[in-house]
């Protein structure tokens, strides 16, 4: 059996190294440990694909529920429940079903990469170096840019405005879990507080706007913007902050020119990173790495199959990564108080003026052959076609739409759907009134 590396034990490369396991196949995972502690916020969403995943475990330790508050375009209100991982902690968990899984997993900085259309090698500090025929870049936003000899063909990536997100982190007072986000005239601020005390403020900012003092007072400029703001006082008291930290990184949405090659995929935001407001970018991550198995099974087993592997994750790396550029800009056209300043103007129009979702028509559903996930393969089917979903969808609670269809489009809808049990009935007939089907 061919030999797969992943490097990066984040949550998209433990999601594909476990399916990977699944199916049979030797996986080694090479990756290096977080460095810096961050706090995270999920929804319900999030959990349940960690649990589709077989990551569950992994958050036993990392989860506390908090009532999430939303102040944006001037109006405050209560959202629903976000769940905080604590990020350390989640990883750690990864690790261990990992381990659990049989995986066999490297801790160290893989220094150095090189590929070829025939295999890859690596160092990696304090290891002797490592082969593979099948290599798996996992890295998330640390991950280099393809190797120039990789790129099959001229990809195009995509880069929203340049984003910074400063978190400061300190221990507060004890108290109850929460969390909150609300919109600056220059930006955003996410704020939580665990039970613990551990006290989490995070700025972002555009990088090409803000004008922001150098590295050494950076801490101490965070500080002062957090004194400041009446929000942040409110949510965090008067306690005194003990080991002020400030972390800095990227935010900027980026999609990869290329995705999938021969003997190479990425996954997870080494694929797609997403910008943070969504608090999406685990259930994204999520999304590319638990397609990749198949994906790579497909690659690995039938070869002929390969630009249609191919096709396959990179037409759903991009069109999840539209969806959630899109769904943002709209959050950002909601804040209208400062539509002039240049963090809000450069967001609010990008990435295109498309709505993020399209109008359901049932008159303009057709059926074409496109690629489907079946018995952990890549494999060619009939799927319907929608407004809002141009890659297809093949099935609807195990009842293949394009057959349906085409039963529908020549018979009452009493005839076509005569076959269905209760339960299939229901969710299609359900799917077919969200397409707008009026009989
Ligand atoms: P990662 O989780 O980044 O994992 C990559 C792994 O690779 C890490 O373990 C890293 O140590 C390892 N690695 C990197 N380089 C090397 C190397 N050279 N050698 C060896 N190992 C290496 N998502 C949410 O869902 N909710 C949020 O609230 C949220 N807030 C965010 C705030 C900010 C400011 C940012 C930037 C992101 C936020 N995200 C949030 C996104 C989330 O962190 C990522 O989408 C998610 O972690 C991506 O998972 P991944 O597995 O692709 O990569």
């Amino acid at each position: 059996m061919q030999s797969i590396l992943i490097l990066g034990a984040g949550p998209a490369g433990a999601a594909v190294a476990l399916g990977l396991r699944r199916l049979g196949y030797p996986v080694t995972l090479i990756s290096d440990w977080r460095r810096f502690p961050a706090l995270e916020g999920v929804s319900q969403r999030v959990l349940q694909a960690l649990h589709d995943a077989g990551l569950a475990a992994a958050l036993t330790q990392a989860l506390q529920p908090s009532q999430r508050r939303v102040g944006w375009n001037g109006h405050e209100h209560a959202q629903n429940i976000e769940y905080l991982v604590d990020r350390p902690t989640f990883d750690q968990g990864l690790r261990l079903a990992l381990c659990d899984a049989g995986v066999r997993l490297i801790e160290g900085r893989v220094l150095a990469l090189q590929s070829t259309a025939h295999g890859h090698s690596v160092q990696v500090a304090g290891h002797p170096p490592l082969h593979a025929e099948f290599l798996v870049e996992a890295r998330g936003r640390q991950a280099p840019a393809l190797d120039k000899s990789l790129r099959e063909e001229a990809g195009s990536g995509q880069r929203g405005p340049e984003t910074l997100s400063l978190l400061n982190r300190w221990q507060g007072a004890t108290g109850q879990a929460a969390s909150a986000v609300h919109s600056l005239e220059d930006g955003w601020a996410w704020m939580a507080r665990r039970a613990d005390g551990q006290c989490y403020w995070q700025l972002t900012l555009d990088v090409a706007s803000a004008q922001l003092p150098g590295k050494a007072q950076l801490l101490e400029y965070c500080r002062q913007r957090r004194l400041a703001s009446a929000q942040a006082r409110d949510f965090f008291g008067a306690a005194p902050e003990q080991a002020l930290q400030l972390h800095a990184r990227s935010s900027t949405a980026i999609l990869s020119p290329q995705v999938c090659g021969g003997n190479w995929l990425r996954v997870g935001d080494a694929a797609m990173a997403v910008d943070p407001l969504s608090g999406n970018g685990i259930f994204q991550s999520l999304s590319s790495a638990l397609q990749a198995p198949a994906v790579i099974n497909t690659l690995l087993q039938c070869p002929q199959h390969t630009a249609l592997a191919q096709q396959f994750h990179r037409q759903r790396v991009q069109q999840l990564f539209l969806r959630f550029a899109r769904i943002g800009r709209d959050f950002y056209a909601d804040e209208q108080r400062w539509p002039e300043q240049p963090f809000w103007q450069a967001r609010r129009h990008w990435p295109d003026a498309q709505p993020a979702h399209q109008t359901a028509d049932f008159s303009a559903l057709r059926i074409e052959r496109a690629p489907v996930l079946r018995d952990g393969l890549v494999d060619e089917a009939e799927v319907v076609i929608t407004p809002d979903q141009p890659l297809g969808i093949w099935h609807v609670q195990g009842v293949e739409l394009a057959p349906l269809l085409r039963r529908l489009q020549q018979q009452g809808p009493e005839q076509a759907l005569a076959d269905l049990n209760p339960q299939q009935d229901r969710a299609v007939r359900g799917w077919l009134l969200g397409q707008g089907y009026r009989p």
